[in-house]
């Protein structure tokens, strides 16, 4: 088995921590993080209730290859109802949070109810314990996880926790683990924050027993080992150049989004790309890069780990920024800078460095900052309203509007909305790049066009991790299709979708599909996993899991016209690179998707695929 059978249910209203046995039935229909946190989610809430109020349950979840030897076998997963979004949330986290729940002997824990007061959970082995946290609330997501340590006097503890961005309720905000690394989409460290929960820390020395055919394990981990290690991407590109190797790639085919997507390159790509990273400061003669990292039990290790210029405007006069620290990825470079005109690599660091240590997503974080910068250019806020100049390119207004948001600040808590609410409230709705709510990713989907469909059809909202077609359109994984066209999208998306649910489910990180397919992840499940995980079976599990999600939302009040983009997208040509003249084709792709997916014209799931689903 790959699963310890064992969830801890935490009522922070009464102040409970109680163990129950894992329900066998579903973690054979959904496998495990993703898919078995949201099936327990989808039985347990009303999907109309409000995100922030004490019946939405947040919960933690494992999959039955994290913690094991599976290479990237670190990811943990949180489920809810997203802040941001009003829609089913599961954000995915590395690092090494997720293996030690895992060690300490849970699949998954739930969190029901609200706390009174501030409290953390601290979980050892079996022993649960909700402790004050009062001397903790106002402290950042750093300050915590060292002060937990300290105060357990266990620097082997893993803590996962908000920072003043989940206390005060930034929809965006979210929950970081070991420093750098956290569940960052949709507005989880919100939820958390409205729970008056703080902190969960872990402390777990059983480490994973119990896999079924360990010699096979062995032989299909080992396998799929040299496979990441062998390609391309996973063996030479991630390791070295981390995801920021993306940026100078997708800038020069035209879909690099840029100042708030009104252009799709950016003249300053290649100084903020990841050779940037590698090369010497003329201030300092050092590289920004310091080395890479990698996550639990990962063998990729795409992580950055980077120095700030300590002669930088951002922090001359701050030292407890200079040291080596998290960053800067694909996405948070992007968001930061060419989302917003801004192409001082130190400037994006810091930003990226304040949201890592408030506990914000940096991608809606940024994406939002670039809303508010066209509304400053054309007039809609002025200097008086934001409080600064905030024009396209402002290095400085990005590094205040980033302490100001996370510290709930003037003009800060009004970003703190998120772009979609944002704009919204000064009358221009259309100026938010997002789906759902959710801020998009580093991809413009009039030069990627499956991207579009992937993104307005994401149960979780705008997101490159719920049907990452870059692989195929620009990187021709598993095989070439034209970016350009729509033609064959709709199956793509959905192949893609799906898979992801595995992977996803599994307790892997989705990095690994560059390399790896289904099959590839199939036989490390078989053997660890009791039961039938052939690959007729991983494809229905994958398919069941979005139509579970699609039912939720639903339910919760979305419908077909929440798939969709917003009008720039689709009505304003690509100025420059390949897509020039360009729009995104949602609506020729979104009527065969459904279709592909067994929906109806309204994008209801028809019984007759519910039935074959088994939902
Ligand atoms: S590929 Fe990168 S994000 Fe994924 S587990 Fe490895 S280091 Fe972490």
């Amino acid at each position: 088995m790959g699963w310890n059978r064992k969830v801890l249910r935490v009522n922070l209203s009464a102040g409970t921590c109680t163990p129950e046995p894992l329900n066998m039935a579903w973690a054979n229909d959904y496998l495990g993080s993703r898919g078995l946190a949201s099936k327990y989610l989808v039985e347990e809430i009303d999907p109309k209730v409000d995100p922030l109020s004490p019946d939405n349950k947040m919960i933690m979840a494992t999959g039955p290859l994290t913690g094991t030897m599976a290479s990237t076998g670190g990811r943990y997963t949180v489920v809810t109802k997203g802040a941001l979004t009003n829609a089913i949330a599961c954000s995915n986290s590395g690092g090494f949070f997720g293996a030690e729940m895992k060690f300490a002997g849970w699949d998954m824990i739930i969190f029901e109810g609200k706390s009174p007061q501030p409290v953390y959970l601290y979980l050892e082995n079996d022993k649960a314990e909700l402790r004050d946290a009062s001397h903790l609330w106002g402290k950042t997501c750093w300050e915590t996880e060292e002060t937990i340590k300290r105060q357990h006097q266990d620097p082997l503890i893993r803590v996962s926790s908000i920072g003043g961005a989940g206390e005060n309720q930034v929809m965006f905000a979210c929950i970081v683990n070991d420093l750098h690394r956290a569940a960052g989409r949709s507005g989880v460290g919100a939820v958390m924050g409205s729970k008056n929960l703080k902190a969960v820390a872990i402390r777990g020395t059983k480490g994973v027993s119990g896999i079924k055919d360990f010699p096979a394990f062995l032989a299909a981990t080992t396998a799929a080992k040299k496979v990441l290690a062998d390609n391309a991407v996973t063996g030479q590109g991630l390791p070295k150049y981390g995801t920021q190797v993306l940026m100078n790639v997708i800038n020069e085919m035209g879909a690099l989004p840029t100042r708030n997507h009104r252009d799709v390159q950016f003249e300053e790509a290649g100084k903020i790309s990841a050779e940037a990273m590698h090369e010497k400061r003329p201030s300092d003669g050092k590289a920004h890069l310091v080395t890479n990292a990698a996550c639990f039990g990962c063998t990729i290790a795409c992580g950055r780990i980077s120095k700030i210029d300590e002669t930088h405007f951002s922090v001359k006069n701050s030292p407890k920024y200079w040291g080596a620290s998290g960053g800067l990825e694909y996405e948070a470079a992007w968001a930061l800078g060419a989302a917003n005109g801004v192409g001082d690599l130190e400037a994006l660091q810091y930003a990226n460095l304040l949201c890592n240590e408030h506990g914000m997503d940096p991608i809606s974080f940024g994406a939002t900052v670039g809303a508010a910068m066209e509304m400053y250019e054309t007039g809609i806020l002025s200097k008086e309203q934001i409080g600064l100049d905030a024009p396209f390119g402002s290095a400085e207004a990005l590094c205040q509007l980033v302490e100001m948001t996370a510290h709930g600040e003037g003009f800060g808590k009004e970003l703190g909305l998120g772009s979609a609410r944002l704009c919204a409230k000064y009358g221009h709705p259309e100026l938010s790049m997002s789906v759902k709510g959710q801020e998009f990713p580093a991809y413009d989907s009039r030069g990627i066009q499956g991207m579009g469909l992937a993104y307005a059809t994401s149960n979780r909202g705008a997101c490159h991790l719920r049907g990452y077609t870059v692989a195929s359109e620009v990187l021709g994984i598993p095989v070439k299709t034209d970016p350009l066209t729509t033609d064959g999208k709709p199956e793509l998306v959905k192949a893609f979708q799906d898979a992801t649910g595995i992977f996803d489910s599994a307790g892997i990180c989705v990095f690994t599909s560059f390399a790896w397919t289904l099959a590839d992840v199939q036989p490390q499940l078989q053997a660890a996993c009791e039961g039938d995980w052939s690959m007729d079976k991983l494809n229905l599990v994958g398919e069941r899991i979005w139509n579970m999600e699609r039912q939720f939302n639903l339910a919760a009040g979305l419908s077909a016209k929440d798939d969709d983009l917003p009008p720039r997208l689709k009505s304003e040509p690509a100025k420059t690179g390949p897509a020039k003249g360009l729009v995104n084709g949602l609506d020729k792709m979104k009527p065969e998707y459904y279709k592909v997916r067994g929906w109806d014209s309204a994008g209801v799931p028809e019984k007759a695929t519910l039935q074959r689903l088994g939902l």
